[in-house]
């Protein structure tokens, strides 16, 4: 690799975001166990759990019942999205006086890419420190950050130092980062994943050798095959160069939506007026790509995309339905969006001749 082509990451986590919010306008409970979450009676569960109540063993996912019984001081506040959103967009502002190259992963946690910016001399590391203080000094909320050359490895780095702290990976440092990793903080690998790879006989990234790959594709299908790139330190490019560009719709349905075919009944309506958009300028771009977006009940977002060369009903369907199995868990549908990435067409090249 050369210096060139070495990318700079930072990804930002807000700390205990919810509840942090909610101790800006409830200072009084300040020192006490605290959570945000659905109550027992409704059987909720906790979204977030401060550092107090967490010493309980209280945790974000884990039923309020099981969480009162933990720490039966703790006090339960109901979640109030359209606040932490606002605040969420308000993180946006910060992160955009440093790059356009934000993706927010969900409310309260952004990856951003900062490769040749010029802010704090190109320094990743300051740039990073910045935007944590211009957090606390503007938003009076910590944040914690990672730094890395890799936009996962930043991911990893910012739980390290976890709250309100830093950690930071340099590109000297990295490969002997990733041996010593334990395959379990590689986001993407879950329980289930890890014990399977266990049962292979890989605790670290440097267990995952090549002669892994067929017992992990056979156990693991593509997704072994995306663990064992993660841990030789390779990240699938997702570099988007300036010629690629996205044109896109989106809806917040009039009501969080549990049912399958009335957000279909939504997307192929988004679709009509997408393919009215695209075809308005056609004559000037090719299709590359479909994408979707869903966003859920607790305003967090999940997108995946395909290559296609047209606008596909077909490609949509499939992508909502992988999100709704895979994603949603349970949750309902706040927002559908549906977008076509595009590549400019160069004038001189056959129209049959694909992008790439
Ligand atoms: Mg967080």
């Amino acid at each position: 690799m050369t210096k060139n082509h070495i990318r700079k990451f930072i990804h930002i986590d807000m700390d205990s975001f919810f509840v942090s919010v909610e101790l800006l306008s409830s200072p009084n409970l300040m020192g006490l166990p605290v959570a945000v979450g659905g109550t027992a009676a409704e059987r909720g569960v906790i979204s977030t759990a401060n550092y107090i109540a967490r010493k309980f063993g209280v945790k974000s996912g884990m039923a309020t019942a099981t969480a009162h019984r933990l720490c039966p001081k703790l006090v339960l506040l109901p979640a109030r999205f359209e606040v932490y959103e606002r605040i969420s967009q308000q993180m946006g502002e910060i992160f955009k006086r440093y790059t356009d190259k934000i993706e927010f992963i969900s409310l309260d946690e952004a990856s951003l890419e900062v490769t040749d910016q010029s802010h704090c001399n190109g320094s990743a590391t300051y740039m990073a420190e910045e935007i944590r203080q211009t957090i606390e000094q503007e938003l009076y909320l910590t944040a914690s950050a990672g730094v890395a050359p890799l936009r996962y490895l930043a991911k990893i780095a910012s739980e390290i130092n976890k709250p309100n702290g830093i950690f930071v990976i340099t590109p000297a440092q990295t490969q002997n980062f990733i041996q010593n990793l334990n395959i379990r903080k590689i986001p993407g690998v879950g329980p289930k994943t890890y014990s399977i790879l266990e049962n292979l006989g890989c605790r670290h990234c440097r267990d995952l050798t090549e002669e892994k790959i067929p017992a992990l594709i056979q156990y693991l299908g593509v997704h072994g095959f995306y663990v064992w790139e993660r841990c030789q330190g390779i990240e699938q490019s997702d570099e988007t160069p300036n010629d690629i560009r996205s044109i896109g719709v989106e809806k917040t349905l009039p009501s969080d939506c549990f049912d399958l075919s009335q957000c279909h009944d939504e997307l192929l309506r988004l679709a009509v007026i997408l393919r009215q958009r695209i075809t308005e300028a056609s004559e000037e771009f090719l299709i590359i790509r479909n994408n979707v977006k869903l966003k859920f009940s607790d305003f967090s977002v999940s997108t995946t995309e395909a290559c296609a060369h047209s606008l596909n009903e077909e490609t949509f369907k499939t992508l909502f339905q992988k999100l709704w199995d895979t994603k949603r868990g349970g949750r309902a549908v706040r927002l559908i969006g549906l977008s076509v990435k595009v590549k400019k067409r160069i004038q001189d090249t056959p129209q049959l001749e694909l992008p790439w």
